[in-house]
């Protein structure tokens, strides 16, 4: 049997933790919210007859530019099923070595699609169009063959950061001209458009997302939704995703509440995206002053990582809980926090003030 590991990202909180920025997966759904799960229309969503979910699905599809989409449990499963429509057993993925694909998706590149990764040595998860096309193999029968090259916008492991849009641009015509596959983690995408300021400008995102042969959103995150992912591409790619959905154990029934929530935060939870943006802003400014603290990551949406003077990530967020604020090691001397729709900017004014006065390293031996 597998050994289960002491993972700490899934050990307890203090109950007395009032500041939870550990990630933005920790809201509760608002009364809004709720309110419109409560009164969602459903139906047998395997048979496509949730007329929430066809709809949370056809706005999608049209907010990117594309033909369809398919609603899913998570961000792992849309990326998951993405890749494997994608590629053969054998082939090759072509991704940032910081990308979600690669490390937190329990191996599943290999374990589900049977493809190889290789990985590029990006910027802060973005990589250059010069590096792609050099790790992208001949047609030789030596090598795996290469068909999918994969983004995130913005990047996690990465601190946040959002693509450049033009970088993008020519990522995408030549990774597709070579009659490759591209795809985007967007599991916070949302994030880049208000970052980048495209939000509101319909012709700008459904442009951005005819960059891309298929597209992973994330209603979970940033904007508050207690489950759900959509997989957005063209018509034949969907309907290839909706076997697959279905063979990955990923067929909902009358989950078209779930959906409604994903309708509801579209309508009230992208605009005030800026607002995490400023608040992560702030904690990173505090940070950057605080004597334990060697650099922050440059704050370019709602996470910050930061790095210790020392190896003690550890010692660091326990520091933290014990003053009431959530944060997860990052690495043995970084540091991950993350702002979101239930922290207000009277909790990140206390976050701040609760950090200056923490001591976050022990001394050095
Ligand atoms: C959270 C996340 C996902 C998907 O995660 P789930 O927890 O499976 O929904 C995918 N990509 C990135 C970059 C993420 O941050």
């Amino acid at each position: 049997m597998a050994q289960s590991s002491s993972n700490s990202q899934l050990q307890p909180l203090p109950s007395d933790l009032l500041l939870d920025l550990r990630s933005d997966t920790v809201t509760r759904p608002t009364e809004g919210m709720k309110a419109a799960m409560y009164a969602a229309e459903v139906g047998d969503d395997v048979f496509a007859e949730d007329p929430s979910i066809r709809a949370l699905e056809a706005r999608c599809a049209d907010l990117m530019g594309h033909e369809a989409a398919l609603f899913c449990p998570s961000g792992t499963m849309t990326n998951q099923i993405a890749i494997q429509v994608h590629t053969r057993p054998g082939d090759e993925v072509v991704c940032d070595r910081l990308a979600h694909i690669y490390n937190y998706e329990g191996g599943g590149i290999a374990r589900n699609a049977g493809a190889s990764v290789r990985l590029l040595q990006g910027d802060r998860g973005r990589f250059n169009l010069e590096e792609c096309l050099g790790n992208i193999n001949p047609p030789d029968s030596h090598y795996a063959r290469t068909t999918l090259v994969a983004v995130e916008d913005t990047c996690n492991k990465g601190g946040g950061s959002v693509w450049n849009l033009a970088k993008l641009e020519a990522l995408s015509l030549e990774v597709r001209s070579r009659g490759l596959a591209f795809h985007l983690d967007g599991a916070r995408a949302w994030n880049a458009f208000v970052a980048r300021g495209q939000w509101g400008d319909v012709n700008a995102i459904a442009a951005y997302g005819r960059l891309f042969d298929s597209i992973s959103l994330c209603l979970s995150k940033g904007l508050g939704c207690p489950v759900g992912s959509v997989l957005v591409g063209p018509n034949p790619f969907i309907q290839e995703a909706h076997r697959v959905r279905k063979v990955m154990g990923g067929g909902m029934r009358q989950a078209g509440s779930l959906a409604a929530a994903g309708l509801h935060a579209l309508d009230h939870h992208v605009a005030r995206l800026a607002q995490d943006h400023t608040h992560a802003k702030q904690l990173g400014d505090t940070l950057a002053a605080h004597p334990d603290v060697a650099s922050v990551d440059p704050v370019e949406t709602n996470i910050v990582i930061f790095s210790l003077k020392g190896n003690q990530a550890d010692e660091a967020v326990q520091a933290l809980a014990a003053v009431g604020i959530g944060c997860f090691a990052f690495g043995p001397d970084k540091v991950r926090l993350v702002t979101h729709l239930d922290m207000t900017s009277d909790d990140v004014h206390e976050a701040c003030r609760r950090m200056t006065q923490a001591q976050l390293i022990g001394p050095q031996v």
